[in-house]
């Protein structure tokens, strides 16, 4: 990639990142997320790998590797970057509701803890209405646009579902799908807590196509 272009992405991803995080679109969602979920990787990806949010999985870096490690190894892949398709992961929270909080500011502390309890956060993650994911959508698409993939790896039913619509595909994707769309591969996969070694061999087709 030339270093002119490089440059130019870096700085749209950073503009596109301010954005996210000055976004309030989502006033529900805000208060038990410190920062919303940024993409990571590299900035002229061959593969970008589209998870639905944080979780368990998301969030552990070494999971993450092994992730990457297998998609190297197995489908000949070298420059990845992963994203979400929602910043901003919902939780569900007994001391928000109990202490019947209206306020529209964040409850977690630069630690994360909870300003209403003084402990770490123990609120639950739980899944995007509809709404949501309309509202946060179009930053991934920017995103996408401009990191300019050529496999775009769309991790459990409802990300591949969402974005494909996004760009006029209505069908119901199965694993091993792909869907071309000026020239760029749209492969759409089980979720994260399903992914493993075997259901990675299962994409070599796609990722060779
Ligand atoms: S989830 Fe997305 S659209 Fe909603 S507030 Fe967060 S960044 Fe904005």
């Amino acid at each position: 990639m030339a270093n002119g272009l490089r440059e130019e992405n870096i700085r749209r991803i950073i503009a596109l990142e301010d954005r996210i995080s000055d976004c309030r679109r989502c006033p529900e969602q805000l208060h038990c997320v410190r920062r919303p979920a940024m993409g990571k990787g590299e900035l002229a990806p061959e593969v970008l790998i589209v998870f639905e949010g944080e979780n368990q999985y998301t969030g552990d870096f070494n999971w993450i590797i092994e992730m990457r490690n297998l998609l190297k190894h197995y489908l000949g892949v070298e420059k990845i970057y992963h994203t979400f398709m929602i910043r901003c992961t919902p939780k569900t929270c007994s001391a928000r509701h109990s202490a019947f909080c209206y306020t529209t500011s964040k409850l977690l502390d630069r630690d994360h803890n909870c300003i209403l309890t003084k402990k770490p956060c123990n609120g639950v993650p739980i899944k995007s209405d509809t709404v949501q994911i309309l509202n946060c959508l179009a930053y991934l698409i920017e995103e996408i646009d401009i990191l300019n993939p050529h496999f775009v790896l769309l991790m459990g039913e409802r990300v591949s579902e969402f974005v494909l619509r996004s760009y006029g595909f209505y069908d119901s994707p199965k694993p091993g799908q792909i869907y071309v769309y000026n020239q760029r591969h749209l492969i759409s996969a089980v979720n994260e807590q399903a992914f493993d070694e075997n259901e990675c061999q299962k994409l070599k087709p796609a990722f060779s196509a």
